[in-house]
């Protein structure tokens, strides 16, 4: 079955998703641990389990559910964390979106397309600050397709210094494709294909849409059934906070999730949750219809966490430091860290200002500030990219991950790639104590991984590089 169609009939179910809301709507404290007991087997949840735990209005059972979030967190992916940085290719769009500053009748925003010299001068920068895993964002225009954004990933992929490295994962965030757009896409090697519903409240989505091709609820809600028809299968999706009631835009996406499985025995590989930020010229980021309370936010990461214990789950620096650190706690397996949110702000400074950025970043520190306070926190930073250069992607990746794969392989990984970073990029005072941190996780290796971490390490000590398992 082809997904490129115009006419097929979505697969969100509204009713029942607002019948689970209604009938789980004052959770019963026995039923919540029933819940919270079948979690912590990590097989994740079901629409009425996560309803059921969305809608918790108790300090004690709050409790109970972080604890169990933290503890399936701890168990899946230990203390690593993995990390990348955004880079806008373009900001023109044609689209109007009603919450975003790039929104085509925002005539205050100086629109600018990178050039092919001006992404490798973005790219260049950001290798020497120690990036490893990009996520290329573009605005929609029709001059810019699928043919353009795939020579700008090749671009990003073919600048490599002898003396700062390469990116090793491109991961894009664009306008939906075609299957064969999505194939260009998937031929120069694209990591994950990202792209938010924003809404899968289609009244909500109609209002939020005010034009241009975005306004086709229906054609963006059946992207990742193109991109993954087209042979891409890691793919990362996720509500826009604020728009609609957070529970059913959850509900929603585990519908989502629930289809991409039936036709392609797969889910997303990461969710994201960016919540609305104030935008230049975009109403309805100043005025969301459905603000997220900090404490509803932090409770929904949780829930996520359990409900979908293999899926990564990506927090951006829309976010400021202190939620950042919570939500870490909770089930966050990926940030990004020194975001610029302007085409060319990383090499040149004058764009680095909130008045021309996509939205207002909650978290403005350096990627080196970022590592020093993870090490501090007892977090392994990870640049990891093994699984994705050796085919370990989509349904084999899952299938792996159930298996405790993940500390046999990403653990050792994590190790290597952050020893790098401390020969290659760190501070002097980040060096002394992720050094430290190193000794400390080589010995706590599994007995059979151990020998071979010590002399990975010490290659790449030695000089080697891009060593992994
Ligand atoms: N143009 C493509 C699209 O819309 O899918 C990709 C780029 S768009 C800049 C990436 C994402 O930014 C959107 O999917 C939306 O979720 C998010 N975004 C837009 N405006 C935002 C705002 N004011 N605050 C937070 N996130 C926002
Ligand atoms: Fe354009 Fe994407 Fe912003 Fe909408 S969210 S205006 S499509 S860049």
């Amino acid at each position: 079955m082809s997904f490129d169609s115009r006419s097929l009939p979505g697969f969100i179910d509204e009713e029942k998703i607002e019948s689970v809301i209604a009938a789980t709507a004052k959770p019963d404290a026995v039923r919540v641990r029933e819940i919270l007991a079948k979690a912590r087997e990590a097989k994740g949840l079901d629409a009425e389990e996560t309803a059921t735990l969305l809608q918790l209005d108790n300090e004690e059972l709050d409790a109970e559910l972080f604890a169990t979030a933290k503890k399936v967190k701890q168990t899946i992916y230990g203390n690593r964390l993995v990390l990348f940085a955004p880079l806008y290719i373009t900001n023109e769009c044609y689209n109007r979106c009603a919450y975003c500053g790039f929104n085509a009748t925002n005539s205050d925003l100086k629109r600018r397309t990178l050039s092919e010299d001006e992404i490798r001068a973005e790219v260049e920068v950001l290798e020497r600050l120690g990036h490893k895993r990009l996520l290329l964002v573009y605005g929609e225009h029709p001059r810019l397709d699928a043919d353009w954004m795939a020579r700008t990933i090749q671009v990003v992929y073919d600048t490599v210094s002898e003396k700062s490295g390469e990116i090793r994962r491109v991961n894009i965030n664009c306008a939906p494709q075609t299957v064969d757009g999505f194939r260009k896409l998937h031929d120069v090697g694209i990591g994950t294909y990202q792209c938010f519903q924003e809404t899968y409240h289609k009244a909500t989505y109609d209002k939020a849409h005010l034009g241009g091709p975005k306004k086709d609820y229906l054609w963006r809600l059946y992207a990742m059934h193109r991109a993954m028809e087209a042979g891409i299968d890691d793919v990362g999706m996720g509500p826009l906070l604020g728009l609609y009631d957070y529970r059913f835009e959850i509900l929603a996406l585990m519908q989502h999730a629930a289809d991409l499985e039936k036709h392609f025995g797969v889910g997303p590989h990461t969710i994201s949750f960016p919540r609305l930020e104030p935008a230049l010229n975009a109403d309805m980021a100043f005025n969301p219809p459905h603000p997220l309370t900090d404490s509803q936010f932090k409770r929904m990461v949780a829930v996520l966490r359990l409900a979908v214990p293999y899926t990564g789950l990506i927090l951006s620096t829309r976010e400021n430091a202190a939620m950042r650190r919570e939500l870490l706690e909770l089930g966050v397996s990926q940030i990004s860290a020194g975001s610029r949110t302007y085409p060319g702000a990383y090499s040149d400074p004058s764009y680095d200002r909130p008045d021309v950025q996509q939205f207002c970043v909650g978290d403005s520190r350096s990627l080196d500030e970022v590592i020093a306070e993870l090490v501090s926190l007892g977090y392994l930073p990870s640049w990891c990219t093994a699984c994705y250069r050796l085919g370990r992607t989509g349904e084999h990746f899952m299938e792996l991950a159930k298996k405790g794969f993940i500390q046999e392989f990403c653990h050792p990984n994590a190790l290597l790639t952050f020893n790098e970073y401390l020969h290659d990029y760190a501070s002097e005072s980040t060096r002394e104590a992720g050094r430290k941190l190193i000794e400390k996780e080589a010995a706590g290796c599994p007995e059979n991984r151990r020998e071979l971490v010590a002399s990975r390490l010490q290659r790449i000590d030695g000089g080697e590089r891009d060593l992994y398992i």
